[in-house]
């Protein structure tokens, strides 16, 4: 079983003339409300991926047709607590530029409590990988109880905060990282080359799966002496949103089904290719067949 202890947001979308002033009151021209998250994304590829997935969560009560959602998709919801504090949410302004404001609202996603966890754990059997993102709270006590109950921890350290630092990263089997959250763990430059960037985390870490997500240069890999490289896929990108929840969610789903590690590299990048080349968020996913069908172009 794939479980995701991994945020649910509501994205409110609002199409507006020009990013709103201090002071201003502005109509909106229109609204849209999605599923957002890189929690709920994440879920939805490994699900989209044929994955066995259960989603751990919160979300508020008066957002029930966000379970619809993903039990849609083939994801367990039946461990996601209906909850009496507003839902995780961003408010989302849109101009005619496409520039773009965000205030985000973490609420039932940082309100995980220790009752919560220890009710959670007694379900999970040692073959179970558990997958967190850095949009909940409590990390540093979910790895802990997960790594006791022998879970396998694949950490997606996103989006990067000064606590991910001070959490047991020597405690997960696989670490996705894209150039940025790499660039700021291994306390180098933006720029640094990935060699560098592979170097300096794999010696910190040496026993984790390093997973270096490149964008349109592709994605390395790293456990010990074991180096892999694959070029993404040259697509015409229109949309890069969800890239790298797709690609973890694929990657998950293969290394579930105890794929080798190039059938798992190569199936997230056939997938997040997809992606890319399509506009949003979750609907961006690819479906299992769209990811056979590439494959075997
Ligand atoms: P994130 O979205 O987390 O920043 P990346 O930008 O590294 O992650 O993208 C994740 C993966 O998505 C890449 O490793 C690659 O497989 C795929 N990808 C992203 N951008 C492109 C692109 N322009 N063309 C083809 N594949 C892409």
């Amino acid at each position: 079983m794939l479980y995701n202890y991994g945020s649910i947001n509501i994205d409110y979308v609002y199409r507006v003339s020009h990013l709103v002033r201090p002071g201003e009151t502005l109509s909106s021209q229109s609204l849209t409300q999605v599923l957002g998250g890189k929690g709920a994304n994440q879920s939805l590829a490994m699900a989209r991926a044929d994955g066995d997935v259960t989603h751990w969560g919160r979300v508020s009560q008066n957002d029930r047709w966000v379970l619809e959602i993903l039990a849609q998709a083939g994801v367990n919801t039946s461990a996601i607590e209906l909850t009496a504090d507003a839902s995780g949410h961003a408010i989302i302004q849109v101009d005619d530029h496409a520039e773009n404001a965000i205030i985000l609202y973490p609420g039932a996603n940082h309100g995980f409590s220790e009752r919560h966890l220890d009710a959670l754990m007694p379900s999970v059997s040692p073959d179970d990988w558990l997958l967190l993102q850095n949009e909940c709270n409590a990390l540093e006590n979910v790895m802990a109880l997960a790594s006791h109950h022998g879970m396998r921890i694949a950490f997606n350290p996103a989006p990067l905060g000064a606590n991910v630092h001070s959490l047991p990263l020597e405690l997960c089997q696989i670490l996705f990282l894209n150039r940025g959250e790499a660039a700021a763990l291994a306390g180098l430059d933006e720029h640094a080359g990935a060699d560098e960037l592979m170097e300096v985390l794999s010696r910190r870490l040496p026993k984790v799966e390093l997973v270096l997500t490149l964008g349109r240069d592709g994605v390395r890999y790293q456990h010990g002496a074991q180096r892999l490289e694959l070029p993404a896929f040259p697509v015409e990108a229109v949309d890069t949103t969800a890239a790298g929840d797709t690609f973890i969610g694929y990657f998950m789903a293969a290394r579930q089904r105890s794929e080798p590690i190039e059938t798992c590299l190569h199936e997230a990048s056939i997938a997040a290719a997809l992606c890319v080349q399509r506009a949003g968020a979750a609907p961006s996913i690819p479906l299992a067949n769209e990811v056979a069908a590439t494959s075997r172009d």
